[in-house]
């Protein structure tokens, strides 16, 4: 049986129960990386150049990590997925800087830009499905299957206010006697906001601290999409939604406040949490708090500025007491 390698980095997290309905349908064994640790990142961080955003050095080392584990690693390219917008140019030119990087890994890609048009996407999929088979019905069926799979992944999480960890791993909900004493917005990609190395365990720690947190999986699609029109008029990059779309959205929503959570050198994160925080401070008047992380940011650091946001909230709020 063949084996394809998914690295549980970058795209992981918005795409994986799709990627992996596939290429079991195709007769493939998934094979994951572990989660991220100090090790994974050192490794690969010693491939790129140091000014590589954090995420991308993450993803390298787990490239490296499962490139002796199975077949292929699967790296696809996706360029757009709607008309008129753009991806980060690091997801165009993926799986050539793993290939540049760790020539260990074999590499099994695919070309996704949705605005070129079906024609296309049928092509690219059908491309990636002989790898595996010639028969192009099970091709097809495996991606319809695929499609299914990631639209009951999108729906169940909108609809239980559940996030990708919850979903994927397992992982256990808040315990529901521990009364939220404020509720929080954090935004930004899943794969830094999910991600407990990168991160430094973020959501975790507000919940500890009695706090209830609300994420971008949390939220319908169309409502998304209509936050981002709400403050920009049309989308410029493919995963606005994600962090303009879900700060529009809690902008008006009875949160008490919004984390951004933004990589360090990071572009396009920086223009589009820049139109939350401003919106933030007029008309809406939320409080909004900016982290920028990468791999030097210190634990300490973020339990201050987390603990000063809280106190923050607290003022506002005299009548509820942190626990
Ligand atoms: S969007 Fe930002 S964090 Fe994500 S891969 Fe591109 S540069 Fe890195």
């Amino acid at each position: 049986m063949v084996k394809v390698g998914i690295p549980r980095a970058l795209l992981y997290y918005q795409y994986l129960p799709m990627w992996k309905t596939f290429f079991q349908a195709l007769g493939a064994e998934i094979v994951l990386s572990p989660e991220t640790n100090r090790a994974l990142l050192a490794s690969g961080a010693a491939r790129v150049v140091p000014d590589t955003c954090l995420p991308v050095k993450v993803f390298c080392g787990h490239v490296l990590d499962l490139a002796d584990k199975c077949d292929y690693v699967f790296i696809p390219a996706i360029a757009s997925l709607h008309r008129r917008t753009h991806n980060c140019s690091k997801f165009l030119g993926l799986p050539d800087i793993a290939r540049a990087v760790v020539p260990e890994a074999r590499v099994l890609d695919v070309d996704i830009n949705t605005p070129q048009g079906q024609r296309e996407l049928y092509q690219s999929i059908y491309s990636l499905g002989r790898r595996f088979t010639w028969n192009p019905v099970k091709i097809k069926r495996a991606a319809e299957s695929a499609w299914q799979a990631h639209r009951t992944y999108l729906a169940t999480m909108a609809e239980r206010g559940l996030a990708p960890p919850q979903m994927l791993d397992g992982q256990t909900l808040p315990d529901p006697e521990a009364r939220p004493w404020a509720t929080i917005a954090v935004i930004g990609h899943p794969y830094v906001i999910y991600d407990d190395f990168i991160n430094l365990r973020l959501i975790g720690r507000l919940r500890e601290m009695h706090v209830e947190v609300k994420t971008p999986e949390m939220v319908p699609h169309t409502q998304l999409a209509e936050g981002v029109i709400r403050l920009l008029g049309h989308p410029y990059w493919t995963y606005e939604d994600e962090v303009t779309g879900a700060g529009a959205y809690y902008l008006q929503t009875g949160v008490d406040g919004i984390i951004s959570v933004t990589p360090f050198g990071c572009g396009p994160d920086s223009l589009m949490q820049d139109v939350v925080r401003r919106n933030a401070r007029e008309p809406y008047r939320k409080p909004f708090m900016s982290l920028v992380i990468d791999e030097h940011t210190a634990e300490a650091g973020l339990v201050t500025r987390l603990e000063a946001f809280l106190d923050m909230l607290q003022r506002r709020r005299p009548g509820e007491r942190q626990p």
